[in-house]
């Protein structure tokens, strides 16, 4: 079989709409010409230090115009790229850079004091800087890549460790290309379509929107971090209709709107990343904001499932149907799952990785036949809709019964006292196992465990009520924000 080929991305947008905007960050606009002669000029600058096809390069940068043309200058030199979280400690990045048999790391100024943290935990590892790399001479024998073979490898990206340690997936361009084409075949697209990045692009849900962003000729603005006022004054001012959040930030951008509206330009609100308390999406319909929910993960390289726009008020709740490109199943002890039956989500589609980096078992434990087992548990309404329960990991049982914890903590959270909530479970002589929440209250408000057990009474079948409710300033999270309910179990035992 002859490899699959396509033109490299960036050079063929730039050559089918050279004056189109490609990108906006800091008040500049760069077209996708200009796009296209950057990242040209800096594959040349990394190519005269060595830096050769089929290198493995990590890259440590934040959301900036630089970044983008380093991602597209690698991607011409047929560099493998892994994208580091630039949350992550010293030793954690340390860690997924010798985990990924890294022979080059580029990163920038403004983490210099990580980087000397870093440095000492590497050796042999070539280090540059994006500041250095701009003085350099480029490479006129530069070999640039005209074509991407959809096969190999694009990117490295390591899980989020919400679960155990993260686990470095490979994403190919194959994998990039369909799934922008299955958000595009879900989504649609116009020739107005701007879709706003405040999400961190070493992330899945940040990168993909730049490979949108060639593969359609799409508009994107960037920032640097997300700020709710200035999202609302790009969508109500700047022509934004497209966005993609995670539940903070979808919290943090209603509380901000308060009365206000958007303008009917802005069609696409994509909320992803966990679970969706409830109360949000009501809000969110009570203000006509269209929010389509959608699941996904690193190793689907982006959304997998997603709530067609017709559908996003009548199945409140749900992650919507695989995209075009792709399938699910519920499986519950190797057999399908039937309508509205639990089981674990298992996922298959060109956009699914083929693996974990260097990591044969997980591989093979995570990819049997060509589908993916997630590790989420879920169900398919009659209708085919996904709903999205919870992680396998985190399920537990009481008195014979399955509690997922997401669901306590979207009812707790819909608490008006409370600020967000976390549920994990303890043993009990009784019922086996009981849930127990950590509860952070909104500043100057008042509840007690009393109140707020009530509320779960009246909400909740007496099962999943918590046996116990702790209040503290914050929950753990890991460095994508996720809630690490395994530091909460440990906590508890801390206390016993
Ligand atoms: P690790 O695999 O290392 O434990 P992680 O699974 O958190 O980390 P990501 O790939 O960033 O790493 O996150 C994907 C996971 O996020 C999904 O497997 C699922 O558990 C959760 N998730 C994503 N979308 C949704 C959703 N709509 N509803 C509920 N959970 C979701
Ligand atoms: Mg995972």
């Amino acid at each position: 079989m002859t490899a699959e080929r396509l033109p490299n991305w960036l050079r063929k947008r730039a050559e089918l709409s050279p004056d189109r905007v490609a990108v906006e960050f800091d008040n500049r606009s760069y077209t996708f010409d200009e796009l296209n002669k950057m990242a040209e000029e800096t594959a040349r600058k990394l190519a005269s230090k060595g830096i050769r096809y089929g290198d493995i390069c990590a890259v440590l940068m934040r959301n900036h115009i630089d970044s983008v043309v380093m991602l597209h200058a690698l991607f011409y030199l047929g560099v493998k790229i892994v994208m580091l979280n630039n949350r992550l400690t010293p030793n954690e990045l340390t860690w997924q850079i010798i985990d990924s048999q890294s022979e080059w790391f580029i990163s920038e100024e403004h983490f210099s004091k990580k980087l000397k943290q870093i440095d000492k935990g590497l050796s042999g590892v070539k280090i540059l800087k994006k500041e250095e790399i701009r003085l350099f001479t480029g490479m006129d024998e530069a070999r640039i890549q005209e074509e991407f073979i959809l096969q190999e490898t694009a990117t490295i990206m390591y899980t989020s460790g919400t679960s155990g340690n993260p686990k470095g997936v490979i994403q190919t361009f194959g994998n990039h290309w369909w799934s922008a084409m299955g958000s595009v075949l879900n989504l649609g697209l116009t020739e107005e379509d701007c879709w706003f990045c405040g999400v961190p692009i070493f992330h899945i849900s940040g990168l993909s929107i730049f490979m949108r962003n060639v593969i359609y000729g799409m508009k994107v603005i960037l920032v640097e971090k997300f700020d709710e006022t200035e999202v609302n004054a790009m969508i109500q001012q700047k022509g934004v209709t497209i966005i993609s959040v995670v539940t903070a930030m979808l919290n943090r951008v209603l509380l901000d709107l308060g009365n206000n509206s958007y303008p009917d330009s802005f069609r696409c609100m994509l909320l992803g990343g966990g679970p969706a308390p409830r109360h949000l999406l009501d809000e969110c319909k009570s203000k006509g904001i269209p929010v389509y929910q959608t699941y996904g993960m690193t190793e689907t390289s982006s959304q997998i499932v997603t709530l067609a726009p017709e559908y996003s008020m009548t199945k409140i709740g749900s992650a919507g149907k695989p995209l075009f490109p792709s399938q699910l199943k519920i499986e519950v002890e190797g057999r399908k799952a039937m309508p509205d039956e639990p089981g674990e989500i298992v996922v298959s589609g060109p956009n699914v990785t083929m693996g974990y980096l260097n990591r044969e078992e997980e591989t093979e434990k995570a990819i049997k036949n060509g589908w993916l087992y997630t590790g989420d548990i879920g169900y398919l309404d009659s209708e085919g809709f996904l709903y999205v329960m919870d992680r396998r990991s985190d399920l537990f049982i009481s008195g014979g019964e399955n509690v997922y914890p997401a669901e306590i903590e979207s009812i707790i959270s819909q608490h008006p006292a409370v600020f967000e909530a976390g549920v994990t479970s303890t043993d009990d002589e009784k019922w086996g196992q009981v849930p127990v929440a950590f509860v952070v209250v909104h500043e100057d408000t008042e509840t007690d465990e009393k109140e707020l057990i009530s509320y779960c009474k009246q909400h909740l079948a007496a099962y999943k009520v918590p046996g116990q409710i702790i209040f503290c300033s914050s929950l753990p999270r890991n460095s994508s924000n996720k809630l690490l309910r395994r530091e909460l179990k440990k906590s508890l035992g801390a206390r016993k």
